[in-house]
């Protein structure tokens, strides 16, 4: 019995030294990375493998979570999926390339949003570089500094510095010294920019080294996870296809200059491509319709604005609604100490994107820092001096965004609005917006100048909302016939 006692109490000692956490300071960051290579299958197994390709299906959360449809903290976010992925890591040049079909857990306007069809994407830099594999054999390349050690929660953290000078962090933990995850930095067009740590989970042994079958990637807004992937398969040193990437997406979001057209007198219509709004003179100052897409796109059309009425200059910019496309500009119309006026609900996330820091990447609102200039709508606001009117009214029937306005010129019967119509979609699932908004204001346009388009008159929107609520009915009906059901269908509207 004695002897028995001495060996538990010995053994509670071993556990007790083994699970003290060590301080930071007794570790050098290279010894942690070798008990972590050491952890995985060994340093030289680590260096040996030239190529890697994980198989499996992941979710991603559209627009990190900018496209529910409230702006508020706890309202349902929505998730596009992609299946039959492949993922191949070239790990002597540290790059990635992925295929995979994606498709979107809920309605969205355009037909390859629901279209399955197979796209690729090649990842370089940091973006090829969370996979345990990837990061360590970055952090023992010769070109990379590996910095301080330090501990949180339970894992001992690694900084490392790129020769492109990209920062990264990397948690061992602390118990089976396996990475638990790599944290790297980026620039964001809402955020200004955010921090992802991407989660390692679930080890086992592949041909000799202990590899991840799950990842979790989160962002430091809201806490949100941006993306998780469950791993079906690993094959080490496989043959690396060509490297093309293709398909699925928006296209391009360069910025081909402002077309500028005169809608009536003091009210033109500033587009970059497709996407922009109207801009609207009033007696000292101009208004903008919507900062849409980013800060190099918005700023072109503010500028270009400031050129159309000497002495005046845009002071306001109208918000439709917060979707992190929509609201792409906002940060660059902050810095220009614009007024934002848009729907009262969205104000805690505006006063989000306009607090945050972007140190490692400065946009023009982290080198002109301004204080939010908030104007909120609840029903009705009313924009008016000697020279003009504009009406701001909350959208109705529209549930792909609950918090949004648009704005109506009555003299000119113009209506200015971000999503309740595109003359470019494939599909309406909300099509009995436009007309229940305009009714229940009693309003009469006859002109439609939206964020996403061209300039169209009332009839136009009416007949392509009819077909474009036609056209999302067929669609749910060649989905059931074959056995699958979307998000969205059946589709309901209002003006059966
Ligand atoms: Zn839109």
């Amino acid at each position: 019995m004695a002897l028995l006692r001495k060996i538990k109490i010995i053994s509670l000692f071993f556990i007790l030294i083994n699970s003290i956490p060590v301080s930071a300071q007794m570790m050098s960051a290279e010894s942690v990375l070798e008990e972590a290579a050491e952890a995985m299958g060994g340093i030289d197994r680590i260096r040996n493998i030239d190529t890697l390709m994980m198989t499996g299906f992941s979710q991603t959360l559209n627009q990190d979570g900018g496209s529910g449809p409230s702006s508020h903290p706890k309202a349902p976010l929505k998730l596009a999926v992609q299946n039959g992925v492949e993922r191949y890591f070239d790990l002597n040049n540290l790059r990635a390339y992925q295929t995979h079909r994606q498709g979107f857990l809920f309605p969205f306007a355009l037909a390859f949003g629901h279209a399955w069809a197979p796209s690729s994407q090649i990842q370089e830099g940091v973006n090829a570089l969370n996979h345990p594999v990837a990061a360590l054999r970055a952090a023992f390349e010769e070109s990379a500094q590996l910095g301080s050690v330090s501990i949180e929660d339970d894992n001992i953290v690694v900084q490392f510095t790129l020769a492109d000078n990209t920062v990264l962090w990397l948690g061992i933990n602390q118990l089976n010294k396996l990475p638990a995850w790599v944290r790297w930095m980026g620039p964001h067009a809402n955020l200004g920019q955010v921090t992802y740590t991407s989660w390692f989970t679930g080890y086992l042994p592949f041909d000799g080294i202990r590899l991840p079958s799950g990842f979790t990637t989160e962002i430091d807004w809201r806490e949100n996870v941006v993306a998780v992937f469950h791993v079906d398969s690993y094959e080490i040193d496989v043959a690396l296809p060509e490297f093309v990437a293709s398909g699925g997406g928006f296209g391009g979001g360069g910025n081909s200059g402002v077309a500028v057209t005169e809608v009536a007198d003091g009210v033109w219509d500033l587009r970059v491509g497709t996407n922009g709004g109207a801009v609207v003179e009033f007696e000292d100052h101009l208004l903008m319709f919507e900062a849409y897409g980013n800060e190099a796109n918005s700023l072109a059309r503010i500028d270009r604005a400031n050129t159309l009425v000497p002495g005046k200059e845009v002071t306001q910019v109208i918000l439709s609604h917060h979707h992190f496309d929509h609201s792409g500009g906002i940060r660059a119309a902050i810095s220009r100490g614009l007024t934002i006026i848009t729907k009262r609900e969205n104000e805690g996330m505006l006063r989000e994107m306009a607090s945050r820091p972007a140190p490692n990447f400065p946009d023009a609102l982290a080198r002109n820092p301004q204080p939010l200039d908030f104007m909120p709508v609840d029903e009705h606001l009313v924009l008016e001096d000697a020279t003009r009117r504009v009406d701001v009214y909350e959208v109705v029937g529209h549930m792909h965004m609950t918090d949004a306005v648009f704005a109506y010129i009555p003299e000119e019967r113009i209506l200015m609005q971000g999503d309740m119509f595109d003359i470019g979609w494939d599909w309406h699932w909300w099509g009995g917006n436009y007309l229940d908004s305009v009714e229940h204001f009693d309003l009469e346009p006859e002109i439609d100048i939206p964020v996403h388009g061209r300039v169209s008159t009332l009839q136009e929107v009416v007949s392509n909302i009819e077909s474009q609520v036609a056209a999302a009915r067929d669609f749910c009906a060649r989905d059931l016939a074959v056995g699958v059901y979307m998000a969205g269908c059946p589709v309901k509207y209002s003006r059966d």
